[in-house]
């Protein structure tokens, strides 16, 4: 058994989190805060997809919600006068 030391490569630091790649082990590890995960790089891909089109559609209703805001300020302002 001679394995090579890990060698964790940074695929992206932001203040939300970390995801490192050991090419040693092809494994991803990612950490959010004190959770800590250890993934395979097919099962990393599938997460990060599951992810995006959440956060696309999380954006979406933020963005629906702002437009509806807006429409109630001037209902609330109709309505005072
Ligand atoms: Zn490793």
């Amino acid at each position: 058994m001679n394995k090579k030391p890990c060698t964790h490569e940074y695929l992206a630091a932001t203040e939300f989190g970390k995801a490192l790649f050991c090419k040693e082990c092809g494994v991803v590890h990612l950490h959010i805060q004190n959770l800590s995960l250890r993934l395979g790089v097919a099962d990393f891909l599938g997460l990060a997809d599951t992810l995006t089109e959440a956060s696309n559609k999380a954006r979406a209703v933020e963005k629906d919600k702002t437009k509806r805001r807006g429409f109630t300020v001037v209902k609330q302002n109709h309505r005072l006068n």
